[in-house]
């Protein structure tokens, strides 16, 4: 029997509003095709948050979110925030930080069909995503970055056993599943405490998955290596700040941002989140591709259906999987994708795709 889950809806800015109600209505029809139930629960985020509730990220939408199974989270344009929220920590930050989503996992996959610069890419990014570089979530109060004179900036990178271990685990077990190969990513030749230790924790956790195959890179020759061989990886561990620009990479070698999905987990919850922006240039234009937002609702299907072993929301994420391959293949996509339907047409595509049964053979 399949549980009914509660997802929160948070729309965000930006093309949020075109992208998010469109992954749901996908979702949606996925979810009934496979015979399982989502009760969908909207809450307030980003700039419209702001305006009604005085703050970005509302501590009642962090209460809601505690009790729920997970949540679809659209893009923020926290730059265009008024202070003092602009140099607060921004919501995605935010919500990764509160909940200890420690592994953000971003697939970078080619689709048939599709414009790319590797048509056969098939690899996943894991990335650490509490600590690192980024000082904005890597201490426990205040940020790691300050300045103590007008023209000296100054930020702490962290890395620890704790965090490497967790999200190492994370990666192996996730090669398990696909073609049993980790590469990790570091830079121990400068860097040589800090991601040195990344790396010996990366290689020590190996050592517990001897059917999976390893090899590392320094992050600098890694963006050669996929930029000219993306296909020939498979599972990818690095740490916070490389995992964010290489993922970047990823998704545009292997088509494009807009089809770059993510999600962000802990053991016990996770976040869908497109890997892209707000893309404030394109809002509002019906133009935006839902693609990694749609994909990212999947990735949160199949992570409820391995952690509740629930076949029936398995079954739905690989129908949205199997209902936007076959529409772009069919021809239909936007216009970043070198196509020309808008955000709506290819929505309601993608719709009609699974109401014929993609993906339900
Ligand atoms: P952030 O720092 O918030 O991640 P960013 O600076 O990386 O944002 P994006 O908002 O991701 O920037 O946009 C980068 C470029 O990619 C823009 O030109 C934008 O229009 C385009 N882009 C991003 N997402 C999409 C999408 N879903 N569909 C089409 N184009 C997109």
């Amino acid at each position: 029997m399949s549980t009914t889950y509660r997802l929160g809806v948070l729309e965000g800015d930006g093309i949020g509003p075109e992208i998010v109600p469109s992954s749901v209505e996908i979702a949606t029809a996925a979810v009934t095709a496979a015979g399982a139930s989502i009760d969908w629960v909207t809450l307030p985020l980003g700039a419209s948050a702001i305006e009604t509730h005085g703050t970005p990220v509302p501590d009642e939408t962090k209460a809601a979110l505690a009790d729920l199974d997970g949540w679809f989270l659209g893009p923020h344009d926290s730059v265009s925030y008024p202070e003092p929220h602009k140099s607060a920590l921004n919501p995605s930050g935010t919500l990764r930080k509160h909940f200890q989503l420690f592994a953000n996992i971003r697939p970078a996959k080619s689709f048939p069909g599709a414009q790319a610069v590797c048509d056969n890419a098939d690899l996943v990014i894991v990335r650490e995503n509490t600590e690192g570089f980024y000082a904005d979530r890597n201490t426990f109060a205040g940020t790691g970055e300050f300045m103590p004179t007008e023209n000296t900036a100054i930020m702490l990178g962290i890395i620890t056993r704790e965090a490497t271990e967790r999200v190492a685990r994370v990666a192996f077990e996730l090669a398990r599943s696909r073609r049993k190969k980790v590469t990790i990513v570091h830079k121990a030749n400068v860097l040589k405490l800090t991601t040195g230790l990344f790396r010996t924790v990366c290689q020590e956790i190996a050592a517990e998955y001897p059917d999976v195959a390893v090899d590392d890179f320094h992050i600098d020759a890694m963006t050669v290596h996929l930029v000219r061989r993306a296909q020939d990886f498979d599972v990818i561990v690095t740490e916070n700040m490389f995992g964010d620009i290489l993922s970047d990479l990823a998704g545009e070698i292997s088509g494009s941002l807009g089809t770059a999905p993510s999600i962000n987990a802990s053991a016990t919850t996770a976040m869908a989140q497109a890997s892209h922006g707000s893309a404030p240039d394109i809002a509002g234009q019906n133009i935006a591709n839902p693609v990694a937002m749609i994909l990212s609702g999947a990735m949160l299907f199949e992570w409820l259906g391995a952690k509740h072993e629930d076949e029936a929301i398995g079954r739905a994420a690989k129908i949205i999987d199997a209902g936007v391959a076959a529409t772009i293949e069919s021809g239909i996509s936007t216009r970043d994708l070198g196509g020309s339907a808008s955000t709506s047409e290819f929505t309601a595509a993608v719709v009609k795709a699974i109401q014929n049964g993609a993906g339900q053979n």
